[in-house]
C-alpha cells in the first residue's frame, strides 16, 4: 500500500478521535450547537450532476451519518434551539440540528424515512415557488442549460460575449450569470432564466418539476413531527433585494406555507446562490417584522447562547461519516470549521 499524506493524516485525525481527548476539551467549553446543512439525499448522486451540481449526499453515507448523530451526539429540534436562544432551557452538551435547503423531493422520499428510522428531527426549508409551480430552483436550470447546450457562445445582457466551447468556459459563464440572476426575484428573475435558456437553446427536462417537494409531501413532513421552514420564494440573494422585494420574499412564502400547511412557519433560511454577502442588517430587521422566529446563514460555526438568532452559523457536512465525526468532535472542542 502506499502511503499518501492524506491517508497518514485520516490515520492521524483517527488517532486523536478514538483517544477521546476532543470529548474532553469539548466537556470543558461552554454549551452549543452544530446546525448541518443538507440540501439532497440520492441513492446515487452522479446520475444528476447537471441539474444539482455537488450538493446531494449519497443515500448509504447520509444513512451511516444519521447513525452516528443518533449514537454519538444529541439531536434536538430547531424549536429548541429558538427556545435556548431566546432564554429557555439549556441544549444538551453535543447538540445537533438536522437541516435541510431548497425542497427536494427527495427530502421526502429518501431522507425522511432514515430520519424516522433513528429518530432525528430535521427542518427543511422550501423555496416555495418551486412547490407552488413544481420547477427546479433557477441556479439547476442555469446550470443544466449551460452545461448542455449546443452553442459555443453565449452574449449577457451586458453585451459581453461568453465562449462556450470548453467546460471551464462554460462554467465561468454560468457564474457570471449567477451573479446577476441572484439580484432578480419574482417575475424579473423568471424573465431572465427563460431568457438565458432560449438563448442557449436548453432547458432542464420537463419532468424535473417531480424533483421538487409537493405541498402533500411537506404536510407528510410536519404529521411525521419535522419542521418546515421558508427558503424564500424565488430563492435570491437577500443581501442584494430592494427593501419591497426582500419584504416579499420573506412574507409570502410564510404565508403560503401557513395556509397550505395549516400551522405557523417560525424559521427561516437566507440562500445563499452567488455573491457575498447572502444577508445583512436589512435581512435581519425583515425577518424578524415578519414573525419568524430564526434565521439561519451558510456562515460556518456552531451556535451559542448569546447568539442573534437571525444569524445562526451551520456546518457543511462532509460526504463521508468519518469527515462529519471529525468536523463536529473537533467544532465542539473548540476548534474553527
Ligand atoms: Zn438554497
Amino acid at each position: 500500500m502506499v502511503v499518501t499524506f492524506a491517508l497518514m493524516r485520516d490515520w492521524a485525525k483517527k488517532a486523536i478521535l478514538d483517544s477521546g481527548a476532543l470529548r474532553l476539551a469539548a466537556g470543558l467549553r461552554d454549551p452549543s450547537a452544530a446546525i448541518l446543512m443538507y440540501h439532497s439525499v440520492l441513492p446515487d448522486p452522479s446520475l444528476q450532476v447537471d441539474l444539482l451540481g455537488g450538493i446531494a449526499h449519497s443515500e448509504p453515507v447520509f444513512r451511516k451519518q444519521m447513525d452516528l448523530l443518533a449514537r454519538n451526539f444529541h439531536p434536538v429540534s430547531l424549536d429548541q434551539v429558538a427556545k435556548y436562544l431566546f432564554g429557555g432551557a439549556d441544549l444538551p452538551k453535543r447538540s445537533v440540528i438536522v437541516t435541510f435547503d431548497d425542497g427536494y423531493a427527495d427530502n421526502h422520499e429518501v431522507a425522511m424515512p432514515v430520519l424516522d428510522q433513528v429518530g432525528v428531527p430535521a427542518t427543511f426549508y422550501v423555496t416555495v415557488d418551486c412547490v407552488e409551480n413544481r420547477r427546479l430552483p433557477w441556479p439547476s436550470r442555469l446550470r443544466f442549460a449551460f452545461r448542455n447546450t449546443k452553442l459555443s457562445m453565449w452574449v449577457d445582457p451586458l453585451a459581453k460575449t461568453w465562449t462556450l466551447k470548453h467546460p471551464a468556459e462554460r462554467e465561468e459563464a454560468l457564474l457570471a450569470s449567477c451573479d446577476i440572476c441572484c439580484q432578480l426575484s419574482g417575475t424579473s428573475q423568471e424573465a431572465f432564466v427563460s431568457r438565458v435558456e432560449q438563448d442557449l437553446e436548453a432547458s432542464v427536462p420537463n419532468r424535473s418539476g417531480s424533483f421538487m417537494m409537493s405541498y402533500d409531501q411537506l404536510r407528510t413532513l410536519s404529521q411525521h413531527g419535522h419542521t418546515v421552514g421558508s427558503h424564500t420564494l424565488t430563492h435570491p440573494n437577500m443581501a442584494y433585494l430592494k427593501e419591497g422585494e426582500a419584504r416579499q420574499e420573506l412574507t409570502q412564502s410564510k404565508q403560503l406555507l401557513e395556509l397550505h400547511l395549516g400551522g405557523p412557519i417560525k424559521h427561516f433560511s437566507y440562500p445563499c446562490p452567488a455573491l457575498s454577502p447572502h444577508w445583512n442588517a436589512q435581512t435581519i430587521e425583515l425577518s424578524c417584522a415578519a414573525g419568524y422566529e430564526s434565521g439561519v446563514t451558510t456562515s460556518s460555526g456552531l451556535t451559542r447562547r448569546g447568539d442573534n438568532p437571525f444569524c445562526l452559523r451551520r456546518i457543511r457536512p462532509t460526504k463521508t461519516v468519518e469527515g462529519l465525526r471529525w468536523n463536529l468532535e473537533s467544532a465542539f472542542a473548540g476548534r474553527a470549521v
